[in-house]
């Protein structure tokens, strides 16, 4: 679905922001992107929306190459949704009228299959200062999603939320791609999210991939001294858990 190859982005000129990224994702695939503020994991979401143009390296979708360093096919044009870190939803508009933004006309139709999906019929009229945090989360989960991209981005999803809604907004948003079999990225910087729902873990630190490792193979793959420390900042019951995944036989 999702090729990156030699994929580097300096701002300035200077310093890289992201520096020789590569890796694949399936079609249909959870893909975790962890690390700590600033190493890079908004850079390389923009580079893949289209949103920035890399210095160096190329992204390819489906086969076809969509950004490199002479080449940027607009976001518009690539069937990727990106919901952001703020949500961005727009407060003067009700709940179906965001989800239905970016839809060529109003489709009373797949507002409420969304609405539906999200568990938010009840919403359909309310307006985004009427919302929890974790509703303004699904809704603008529900807006991306209702335009059917065939991969979907999400920026840091899970971290304006306590724990208990971050929980099942987990499971709820990995059931709802699962359904429309999309394929999905997501930047956490708290790595359990990333073993609670993700098929494949990506470890960025200054822009540098330091690990990507299935979720399998995570725990056998773990070596980096940054990501060791992330684990055993994890809860007990996690590390024990990633513990017997380490000792797994094949
Ligand atoms: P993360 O999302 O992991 O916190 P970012 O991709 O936002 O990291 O930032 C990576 C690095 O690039 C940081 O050093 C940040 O300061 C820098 N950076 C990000 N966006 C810009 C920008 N628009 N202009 C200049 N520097 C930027
Ligand atoms: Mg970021």
């Amino acid at each position: 679905m999702l090729a990156i190859e030699g994929l580097s982005k300096s701002y300035d000129g200077k310093k890289f922001a992201l520096s020789n990224c590569r890796f694949q994702v399936e079609a249909g695939g959870i893909c975790a992107v962890v690390g700590e503020s600033g190493s890079g994991k908004t850079t390389l979401f923009r580079l893949i929306a289209g949103l920035e143009r890399p210095n160096e390296g190329r992204v390819s979708i489906k086969g076809e190459v969509v950004s490199d360093d002479s080449m940027v096919l607009p976001p518009q044009e690539r069937n990727v949704g990106y919901v952001f870190q703020d949500f961005a939803l727009f407060p003067h508009l009700t709940v179906s009228q965001n989800i239905s933004f970016g839809l060529k006309s109003y489709k009373k139709e797949t507002v409420n299959k969304m609405l539906s999906l999200i568990k938010m019929e009840e919403y359909a009229q309310a307006y985004p200062s009427q919302l929890s945090g974790g509703q303004e989360q699904r809704v603008a989960l529900a807006r991306t999603l209702a335009v059917q991209p065939e991969l979907l981005l999400l920026d840091e999803p899970f971290s304006n939320l306590d724990v208990g809604l971050k929980s099942s907004l987990r499971q709820e948003i990995r059931g709802i791609v699962k359904e429309m079999g999309t394929t999905m990225m997501f930047v956490t910087h708290d790595l359990f999210d990333a073993l609670d729902i993700a098929e494949e873990i990506i470890f960025l630190k200054d822009g540098h991939m330091l690990q990507h490792s299935s979720i399998t193979d995570f725990a056998k793959e773990m070596e980096h001294p940054e990501v060791l420390q992330m684990v055993a900042n994890l809860s007990t019951d996690a590390r024990r858990m990633l513990e017997v995944m380490a000792h797994r036989e094949e």
